[in-house]
């Protein structure tokens, strides 16, 4: 989503990052050009008006304190990342749970926001942290709206409390009311209340929301705001912040490839924060909010933070563990661990996801857009096909076991012979870094250091790398990794 603003924020920096010492001069012009850039990303005036004074003047406040060029560039980003963090809200901020349950989170917003599936999403998201969340149906106008809370409830693995079947049929402050009193009866922690949008935010939703809000007193209202619309979300949502008033709100289709003026204005503008983050249509693509993790992002230095996070949830521990023995004791990684390790990858979601939070990824984007997702099934294919004794050692793979191998895969004998080549130098990698210690991908980003599960990871086969020149070597460990894939 901000790709764009992401490279003119890179081209403003190194621009300035070329000087040998930097002039206020110098500092006036990178401010126009962030200025532009953020005024073409969507961004609301108002918004760009205060940030631009704010680093401006900030800029000039470092400037005579530190002597070379270097230093001062950096100085500067570091305002401006502090101050992108401030304007997507500061801190992340969690739900309030009230003190005697349920908590009562109520979802509005205009019809097509992405309510429905994100009320799924938030009950996944809670039921993995061990709460008990219920969803209540009380979007009673839009065609179908009951039905598909069902059917995402019951993929979240969540009840769904809906009396009434929709489709403009039932009383959505009474399904609400009802929806909280069964919900204590039960003694679910949560609950997760649907209402209906409108089109636009008319007369009718603010009516029915009001009236939601007055029979049930959420203890969180959360507007829903698809990020996609632009400058029309803050409109919106501040219309809503008038009529009915909200705790936070959730940006979703954040995947989208909209200028993401919307994210960068909503929290300045409406003074509440943005609170979580929808970024596809999988109930899996939805995160906390996190300002700091989004300006990373933002000025390219990646996310490696929520990276790590999705690595912890996808490697299990007893999985790392069992690499990290075998690493250590000097075992050989064999194919079994890495079609562990590809399986727990496939959990994390899809590469280009993953590969869009390493720093830099702005730099590969046509790579990362060039990434074959079902090489990763083909490549587990291959290895499915093969006997645990040629998983364990390569060695036996003559002719005609390869030729078994690419027949039960549905592939060719070549794609068999890639990956072990591939592999068997992967090993050979592997073994080398053991005897001079330390791990490639380690220490990522600001001593970060990725879980014992994703270093080891072997390169792909050719096949499934993306495009990449031969000669570039990347100073960034993580860029490295890959073109070294
Ligand atoms: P509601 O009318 O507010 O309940 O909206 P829905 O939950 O029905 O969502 C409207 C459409 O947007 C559906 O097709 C969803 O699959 C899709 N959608 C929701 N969230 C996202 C998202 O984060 N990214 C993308 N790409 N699509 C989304």
């Amino acid at each position: 989503m901000f790709d764009n603003l992401s490279s003119k924020f890179a081209g403003a920096f190194s621009a300035l990052r070329s000087r040998g010492k930097i002039s206020e001069k110098d500092i006036d012009a990178t401010t126009a050009d962030i200025r532009q850039a953020l005024l073409e990303a969507d961004v609301a005036l108002e918004v760009v008006e205060g940030f631009t004074e704010r680093i401006h003047q900030k800029s000039l406040e470092v400037l005579p304190t530190l002597q070379s060029g270097t230093n001062q560039a950096q100085a500067i980003f570091d305002v401006v990342n502090q101050e992108l963090t401030e304007i997507l809200g500061g801190g992340a901020r969690r739900v309030r749970f009230a003190k005697n349950p349920p908590t009562v989170i109520m979802l509005a917003g205009l019809q097509g926001a992405g309510k429905t599936t994100l009320a799924a999403k938030l009950a996944k998201f809670y039921k993995e942290q061990g709460d008990t969340p219920i969803l209540v149906a009380s979007d009673l106008q839009r065609p179908n709206a009951v039905n598909q809370l069902q059917v995402v409830g019951e993929s979240a693995g969540v009840p769904v409390f809906a009396p009434e079947p929709g489709n403009g049929v039932g009383n959505p402050v009474k399904v609400a009311q009802d929806g909280i009193a069964f919900a204590k009866s039960k003694l679910h922690n949560i609950v997760i209340v649907d209402t209906a949008g409108r089109l636009g935010v008319d007369e009718e939703l603010m009516k029915e929301a009001i009236a939601i809000r007055d029979a049930v007193k959420p203890d969180e209202i959360l507007f829903v705001v698809d990020a996609m619309i632009g400058q029309d979300a803050v409109r919106t949502a501040k219309a809503f912040q008038d009529g009915v008033g909200f705790d936070g709100v959730v940006l979703t289709k954040l995947d989208g490839d909209a200028r993401g003026g919307a994210a960068l204005s909503i929290a300045a503008l409406t003074g509440r924060p943005i609170m979580f983050a929808s970024t596809g249509e999988k109930l899996s693509d939805f995160d906390i909010f996190y300002p700091e993790r989004m300006a990373s992002r933002i000025l390219g230095m990646g996310d490696v933070a929520t990276l790590a996070e999705q690595a912890k949830k996808a490697f299990d521990g007893d999985t790392s563990k069992k690499l990290e023995e075998k690493f250590i004791a000097g075992e050989d990684f064999t194919l079994d661990d890495f079609l562990e390790q590809l399986e727990a990858m496939s959990k994390m979601g899809s590469m280009g996801k993953l590969l869009g939070m390493l720093p830099g990824a702005g730099q590969m984007k046509k790579q990362i857009e060039n990434f074959d997702e079902s090489e990763i099934t083909r490549t587990k294919a291959i290895v499915q096909s093969m006997t645990p004794l040629e998983r364990r050692d390569l060695k036996v793979l003559n002719g005609s076991r390869r030729a078994r191998i690419a027949l039960g895969s549905g592939r060719k004998v070549s794609d068999v012979n890639a990956l072990v080549d591939k592999f068997t130098a992967a090993q050979k990698m592997m073994k080398q870094m053991r005897k001079g210690g330390g791990m490639p991908n380690m220490n990522m980003a600001r001593g970060m250091a990725l879980p014992p599960g994703m270093p080891g990871l072997p390169p792909a086969p050719r096949s499934a790398a993306p495009p990449q020149k031969k000669k570039s070597k990347s100073g960034n460990p993580a860029k490295r990794a890959l073109e070294n894939g």
